[in-house]
């Protein structure tokens, strides 16, 4: 296969994203989730991040064996399973025109951020739209492109729908997949966290004078409400998030114009050297990010350190 390499990762990934997504649905279908409790019980591991991770990193890694791939979850090495190995595209990107910037890259110089499923703790609830696989890709440090596939988008549209979606962007490019919308003029809808809130996560919230607050699980999930336009800003004041939770959807956000970054308004760098930890928050708009930023109270800046 030729082409620019980038295209072809991004494609891979859309493709690979799609049967971590199989696999996810397949082992809450087959009922034993295989919890693991991680650092603490609202840090949670199932079969399914997994299966998942196994099958994402394995295929990324025998297609483009030179890419530095970072997945979430701690796992023991080993063979994985032929079946589990995916080796299409998603042909709808291959048919798209890499930007100039990007034709050249290479692919010892990209890294991929992978978290296999995103919304864990979610997923065991059964909040089943909250659950995403996120896919990033970095190049010289900055988020560039992503993917963001949601297993159970329309799982409760009924018969006939189509259960799950792909969602994915490219700076330069723009994003894919979705429907784009706007919140609708006057309302200033808020989404954070549901399962990792404190004080200072609620403080900063309620500083941004919201007329609506979504608390839903997941960094996927709420980039894609603020991308069709179901939410204002993602307001999350703690630490707590990881490079693989936010790169996929800050390069999708940032393909359309939006702006991810933490508290005190830094980008975040996607090196492979670079600490996993957002320490210090993350902010995120489609469009009014700087009425957000100016907003974030001294006190959660204080709280919150890079
Ligand atoms: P949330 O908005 O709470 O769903 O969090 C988004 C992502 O960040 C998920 O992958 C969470 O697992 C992760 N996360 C956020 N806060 C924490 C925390 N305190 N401990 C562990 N993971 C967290
Ligand atoms: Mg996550
Ligand atoms: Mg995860």
């Amino acid at each position: 296969m030729s082409g620019p390499l980038v295209l072809r990762v991004l494609a891979s990934a859309g493709r690979v994203a799609e049967r971590a997504a199989e696999l996810v649905r397949s082992v809450l279908r087959a009922g034993d989730l295989g919890i693991v409790i991680k650092e603490n019980v609202n840090d949670l591991q199932t079969k399914a991040d997994r299966l998942a991770q196994q099958s994402i990193c394995t295929s990324l890694a025998l297609k483009f064996p030179k890419l530095t791939i970072i997945g979430e979850e701690d796992l023991p090495p080993g063979e994985v399973d032929a079946q589990m190995v995916e080796h299409g595209f998603m042909e709808e990107i291959l048919g798209h025109k890499c930007p100039a910037e990007y034709e050249n890259v290479k692919e010892e110089e990209l890294v991929v951020w992978v978290d296999p499923l995103d919304g864990t703790k979610e997923y065991t609830e059964g909040l089943l739209d909250n659950v995403t696989v996120l896919i990033g890709i970095a190049y010289k440090g900055k988020a560039i492109a992503g993917v963001i596939n949601q297993p159970f988008f329309n799982y409760q549209a009924g018969e006939g729908a189509t259960m799950g979606r792909t969602v994915w962007g490219l700076l330069g490019l723009g994003a894919f997949g979705y429907v784009p919308a706007s919140v609708p003029a006057g309302k200033r809808v808020i989404t954070t966290t549901r399962s990792h809130s404190n004080p200072v996560v609620s403080a900063c919230v309620d500083a941004m004078e919201p007329t609506d607050v979504l608390r839903v699980g997941g960094a996927g999930n709420k980039v894609l409400l603020l991308i069709e336009g179901k939410a204002s800003a993602y307001v999350f004041a703690s630490l707590g998030c990881k490079k693989w939770d936010t790169c996929a959807p800050e390069a999708i956000l940032h393909a359309v114009g939006g702006k991810l970054t933490d508290m005190h308004g830094n980008s975040f760098e996607y090196h492979k050297e670079v600490k996993h930890m957002n320490s210090a928050g993350v902010l995120a708009a489609l469009t009014d990010y700087e009425y957000y930023a100016a907003r974030v109270p001294p006190t959660t800046k204080a709280a919150l350190k890079p």
